[in-house]
Order: C-alpha cells, then structure tokens, then sequence
C-alpha cells in the first residue's frame, strides 16, 4: 500500500460509477429516518430525551453504514427501522404506566436553585457538581443566584427559572464568567459574601478567613444585589 495514493483515498476499490449507487442509498435512508420520525411523532430535537437520543444514536449508525458502504444490503437496515420503531413504541407504551420506568429511562426534573441558593443537597444527590447549567441561566439574563426563586432542570437538560420580584431579590452568588467575579481566601471587608462553590451567603469581617460549612469549600465572592431590569 501507498499513502497519500490519491485514487485510493478517493474511491479505493469502488468505481466511479458507485457514487450514484451511494447518492440512491442515501436517499434510502434519508426516506427511513424521514418516516421512523413521522410514526414516532418526534417533532425536534429541542425536546429529546436520554432515551430517545439512544435510540436516534442506534439509527443514525446503521444508517450511516448503509449509505455509503457498497457490502452493506439494503433490507436488513430496514428491519432496524421497523425494529427500533416499535421498541419505541413499546416503550413509550410501558413508560406511560410505569412512573419506575419513567424516572429510569427519562430522568426524573431536578431543582437546581432554590430561594436564591444551589439546592445543595439535591445536586450533590445527583452528582450535578459540575455546574454547566450556569450558562443556561446566563442565557436567561441571569446575573445571580439571589434574583432566583426557584430552578428546575428538565429531563432534556432544559431549565425552568421562576424568578423573585425585583423587591424580594436576594444576595446572591454572582454566575457571571470567572473573570468577572473576585475570589478571596480572605476576605479584604465586613459584608455579605458568598461560597463560590455552593453558594451559601455568610457575614464575614475583614481578613476573615473561613471554611464553608455546607461544602468545605474556603473561597468567597462578594455577593451581587443585582435586580432583573426587564
Ligand atoms: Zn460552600
């Protein structure tokens, strides 16, 4: 073998002409997808779950695999769309009268902030310890914690925010990017400050130094009073 041989690269051992084979079993599974998406009653992709992501996983490959390798028949990809199309069903089917199922398959929402704070607890109970879903937040002009009543994590990692009135906004951890946001191991003034990790609001004197007593953590920001202007 050569490396870099052009016409290897290109079409190997195939002929010109299996290009229009390939542009026919595209459009094969292109019509596949088309339809499992139509008996399904999928509508986008905003609104998959975990398992449903699974399931597009499995037909995306064995579509792939039947679009473009010329040893790979038609008809059995078919029976995987017939295949995953009534598991589908059958599935959705049980998790309608299975709420167990339900919470295995789909995930159970989870409450992210509560009354100004992370809901600790109930993050740590879900492993969510690395908090990604701060840019979610920011996306809904979020700048911190405290102008949050109440955050709900969705099954399809979307996230509900219900938000206090501009009067009952409390301090809060700013969630704005690090750069934004000054940490100190000890703190230079007497204030409000809060734990940069789970966001705990605690009064600190100057050059105090303190171990959070929520999470361990010892790095504070100063808190932001920030109101939402809508
Ligand atoms: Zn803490």
């Amino acid at each position: 073998m050569q490396a870099f041989d052009l016409h290897r690269m290109a079409l190997d051992k195939v002929p010109v002409e299996f290009l229009w084979e390939v542009s026919l079993r595209s459009l094969y599974t292109f019509v596949l997808v088309f339809l499992f998406l139509k008996i399904t009653g999928r509508r986008g992709v905003r609104q998959m779950s975990l398992f449903e992501v699974l399931i597009i996983l499995t037909l995306g490959s064995a579509a792939g695999d039947v679009a473009f390798y010329d040893d790979v028949p038609l008809l059995p990809v078919l029976i995987v769309f017939v295949t995953l199309a009534v598991l589908y069903r059958l599935v959705m089917w049980l998790m309608a009268h299975s709420e167990k199922l339900e919470d295995l398959l789909e995930g159970k929402p989870v409450v992210i902030v509560e009354e100004g704070e992370l809901a600790w607890d109930k993050l740590r109970a879900e492993n969510l310890t690395e908090f990604e879903f701060f840019m979610e937040l920011r996306i809904n002009s979020i700048e911190h914690l405290g102008q949050v009543r109440l955050a709900i994590m969705e099954t399809n990692g979307q996230i509900s925010v219900y938000y206090f009135e501009d009067d009952d906004v409390k301090p809060g951890l700013p969630i704005l990017p690090g750069k934004c946001i000054q940490r100190f191991a000890v703190v230079p003034d007497h204030g409000d400050y809060a734990c940069t990790r789970c966001s705990a609001i605690v009064a600190l004197h100057a050059g105090e130094s303190r171990v959070c007593s929520r999470c361990g953590h010892q790095e504070w920001a100063n808190v932001s009073r920030a109101k939402r202007i809508t």
